[in-house]
């Protein structure tokens, strides 16, 4: 089996290119593509992604505990009220840009 350096994907020994993401593994005088070069790259898309999902969770977390959805008591310290009014909306709405972001960098 013979990995693509791209994408990861488990390809044929014989393969010369992905089947998944048709990247190519053979050069034109048969040397093998350290990769191709990307501004972003889906190696670092992925952990762009992955980091966004994370903040959007955070946020969402944070809505529901912080914000009394549920059968606790809501914090009502005014302080931290309005804190949650800024960091709530920075999170969810940040985590789910900086994920599409990373679902487009990947091509970047
Ligand atoms: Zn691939």
């Amino acid at each position: 089996m013979k990995n693509c350096p791209y994408c990861g994907y488990a390809n044929y020994d014989t393969a010369a290119v992905c089947r998944k993401c048709d990247g190519s593994f053979v050069a034109q005088g048969g040397h093998v593509y350290q990769g191709k070069s990307y501004w972003i790259g889906p190696e670092k898309a992925k952990h762009l992604r992955r980091r966004g999902l994370s903040l959007l969770v955070l946020g969402l977390l944070i809505k529901v505990y912080w914000g009394g959805y549920g059968p606790w008591p809501t914090i009502d310290f005014p302080i931290l009220v309005t804190l949650r009014t800024y960091l709530e909306p920075l999170l969810i709405f940040g985590g789910a840009v900086l994920y599409l972001f990373g679902w487009i960098a990947r091509f970047l």
